[in-house]
């Protein structure tokens, strides 16, 4: 007779981006068998992107899984954030360390590929069984297990599936009958990781805004003196440049930054600098199907104002694991899960999407005073709460069996 923690066959999992492999060593972790499916070939995961803000919720989250040192070895401790003008004159300050909650992991800024590798390292440790090359394409359901069908025509089973495989996800499209189309932000972000840190201090994520061209972005320490880089414009969508222009491009956006943004674009290779569009998806409440459902992006890509993509699937894999760990019936585990999850990412992405709407001002006086006076009052009200409930760790502190803590 399987009990909750053994199932005969073992949780699938499509994709091994951040969301995916936290889920995987989450149900290691709790004792249930995982079996990881990722399109990419091995070589390729660690190579995606640049630098992320993983925010105390969801590291606080790792930390359940026992990578708290790890963490915080690779990347760097992040204090708060300041942001700037084109002159480098502050127009606020957010202390984000301060609304942490008591016994919490620091928020880290860390490489992509460094995060990426730190999961899979421990996911070999843990023994997961992690398939690459492989892409999931579909999967049909019975009453006692799911099939996941791949493109090299196998057909894996399990007992359920997870679709942890991003906002283009198969799993997302045969849900709904169709890939819903993601929506542009009307934004593009030129990025990079320089190799100095052209005198940035650690600790702080530095954010800065050009008023006349609207180009915006951020710089922060990813650990060992690095730092990562965004510039965003506003542009129509699809557009490419030769890749060997992308550097020639994020020069002339920073430009109107002469300060430490020029600098940071000037240090970085210029293989180093990659582009991407910013796509997000509708609002969707239906998550899952019988014995099927997804994580992160998949179920939920929300615009990266607030840095909270990741931190999301981040929790969503270890209260998925929760479930499927504290219920015997998987289908039954799914919903659980579902439901505990939905209500946060909702308020989560509402918050998101308030800054993304934040009306545009060319009247200049107008823009003057939204700029440097009300939007400054706003966050120095809102900061507290906004950052008290945006790092509400996912999970009550030292509650999970064998899993090192939360520090
Ligand atoms: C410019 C930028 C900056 C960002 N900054 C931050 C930040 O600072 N903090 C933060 O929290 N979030 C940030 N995000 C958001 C974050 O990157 C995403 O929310 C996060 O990567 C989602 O993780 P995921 O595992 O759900 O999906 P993904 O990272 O998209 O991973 C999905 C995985 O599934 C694989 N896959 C896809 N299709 C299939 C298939 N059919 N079969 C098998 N495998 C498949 C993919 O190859 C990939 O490995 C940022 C995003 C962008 C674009």
């Amino acid at each position: 007779m399987p009990t909750p923690t053994s199932p005969t066959r073992p949780v699938l999992i499509a994709g091994a981006g951040i969301g995916g492999l936290t889920a995987a060593l989450a149900l290691t972790r709790r004792g249930v068998p995982v079996a990881v499916y990722e399109r990419r070939p091995a070589g390729e995961i660690t190579m995606a992107g640049s630098g992320l803000t993983i925010w105390s919720n969801a590291t606080t989250a790792l930390g359940t899984l026992g990578l708290a040192d790890r963490l915080l070895a690779r990347g760097e401790a992040v204090r708060g954030g300041t942001s700037v003008d084109e002159h480098e004159r502050v127009i606020y300050r957010m202390r984000t360390a301060r609304y942490t909650w008591p016994g919490s992991v620091p928020s880290v800024s860390i490489s992509r590929g460094d995060l990426i590798g730190l999961l899979i390292s421990a996911c070999e440790e843990a023994g997961v069984p992690l398939h690459t090359g492989v892409r999931c394409v579909g999967y049909e359901q019975g009453p006692d297990g799911v099939v996941m069908k791949l493109d090299d025509g196998r057909a894996v089973r399990g007992s359920c599936l997870i679709g942890a495989d991003g906002i283009r996800s198969a799993v997302l499209a045969q849900l709904h009958g169709g890939l819903p189309q993601p929506l542009y932000t009307g934004r593009s972000t030129y990025r990079g990781i320089s190799p100095t840190a052209e005198g940035l201090a650690p600790g702080t994520v530095y954010m800065f805004h050009h008023g006349g061209t609207r180009v915006g972005g951020g710089a922060w320490h990813v650990g060992g003196g690095r730092v990562a880089w965004t510039l965003s414009c506003v542009t129509e969508p699809g557009q490419r440049e030769d890749p060997v222009l992308l550097k020639k491009r994020a020069t002339e956006l920073a430009r109107p930054l002469p300060g430490l943004p020029s600098r940071l674009v000037a240090a970085t290779a210029a293989e180093a600098v990659i582009r991407t569009d910013i796509h997000y998806h509708d609002w969707r409440e239906r998550w899952g199907d019988g014995r099927v459902t997804l994580l992160g992006d998949a179920a939920h890509a929300m615009p990266t104002d607030l840095g909270q993509g990741a931190c999301q699937a981040i929790e969503d894999a270890v209260v998925l694991a929760d479930a499927l760990a504290s219920h015997d019936d998987p289908v039954a585990a799914l919903r659980a899960y579902e439901q505990r999850r939905v209500p946060r990412v909702r308020w989560v992405r509402e918050q998101v999407m308030r800054l993304v709407r934040w009306p545009q001002i060319d009247h200049r006086v107008v823009k003057w005073l939204v700029t440097k006076v009300v939007a400054p009052a706003v966050i120095a009200v809102k900061q507290r709460s906004l950052w008290r409930e945006l790092q509400r760790p996912p999970l009550p502190f030292g509650s999970r069996p064998g899993t090192g803590g939360t520090r």
